[in-house]
């Protein structure tokens, strides 16, 4: 269903985890991608790894001059661009009264200001070249109050709302933007909450367990591709259920 083939897609915050993950699906769906992220080696080894369909740049999401240069770099060599991902982003574990205002605002910046200047800029090639899709990764923090996620859950609200104006404003350029919202996945970010993959590990979803980074990219690539050619201002739970309601054991006791 997925078929990429001759699209350019750029992701931000590729260089591992969800974006590593989404890269492999638009390489794996015949896409050429263009990874960046601010973490240089781990950037430019797992564009290595995926082949001559993808490149790396280092890239500074909150940085005007590095987008352009970014979104420069991908139609000067591939001549065109289809896609973004805006997927970079940093985690709060703070409960709110504990949140410092420079982490909060720090948090903000990256995971709002950040996908706002990229929707901005990226817009202009998108519009230049008769359409496109812009996938913007929010999280089940954007979709409900959860706690010790202040500036996190704050700035992924703010993801959702931005995707919704994005996509009706952008509709009569042919550019169509939508939000993914995953649950707890296995990357870098959740490690240190000591989750673990497997069955009945994560009994707060229905599904009873964590996510794959795969799981995520298999809908960022769906968004990305044709076969969404409908949606726009859509928000897809990729979560195992963790946002659609309390699961029964916690309801019931059983
Ligand atoms: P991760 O930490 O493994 O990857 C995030 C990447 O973003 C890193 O490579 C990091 O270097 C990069 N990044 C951070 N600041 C940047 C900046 N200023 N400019 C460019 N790149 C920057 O985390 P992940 O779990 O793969 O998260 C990817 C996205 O998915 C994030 O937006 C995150 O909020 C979201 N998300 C993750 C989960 C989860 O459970 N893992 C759940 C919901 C949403």
């Amino acid at each position: 269903m997925v078929d990429l083939s001759g699209k350019v897609v750029v992701i931000t915050g590729g260089a591992r985890g969800l974006g590593a993950a989404a890269a492999q699906a638009v390489v794996d769906g015949g896409g050429t991608v263009l990874i960046t992220d601010v973490l240089e080696e781990e950037g430019a080894a797992t564009a290595a790894k995926l082949g001559d369909a993808a490149h790396f740049l280092r890239h500074d999401v909150t940085s005007e001059a590095d987008w352009e240069t970014v979104l420069a770099y991908a139609v000067d060599t591939f001549g065109r661009l289809d896609g973004l991902v805006n997927n970079a982003g940093i985690a709060t574990g703070q409960f709110l009264e504990h949140e410092s205002v420079e982490h909060f605002r720090r948090v903000v910046e990256i995971n709002l200001v950040g996908v706002f200047i990229g929707i901005k800029a990226a817009a202009a090639h998108l519009r230049a070249g008769g359409g496109g899709s812009i996938v913007n990764i929010s999280s089940a923090a954007g979709l409900t109050g959860l706690p010790l996620t202040a500036g996190y859950g704050a700035s992924k609200w703010g993801v959702r709302g931005l995707s919704k104006i994005g996509a009706v404003e952008l509709a009569e350029a042919r550019i169509r933007v939508n939000s993914v919202h995953p649950g707890m996945t296995l990357t870098p970010m959740t490690a240190p909450v000591g989750i673990q993959a497997g069955e009945g590990n994560f009994p707060g979803a229905p599904l009873g367990r964590v996510g794959a980074p795969e799981e995520i990219a298999a809908a960022v690539a769906f968004l990305l591709c044709d076969a969404s050619s409908y949606m726009t201002g859509a928000e897809l739970a990729v979560d195992g259920g963790w946002t659609a309601g309390p699961t029964v054991r916690a309801l019931t006791g059983r």
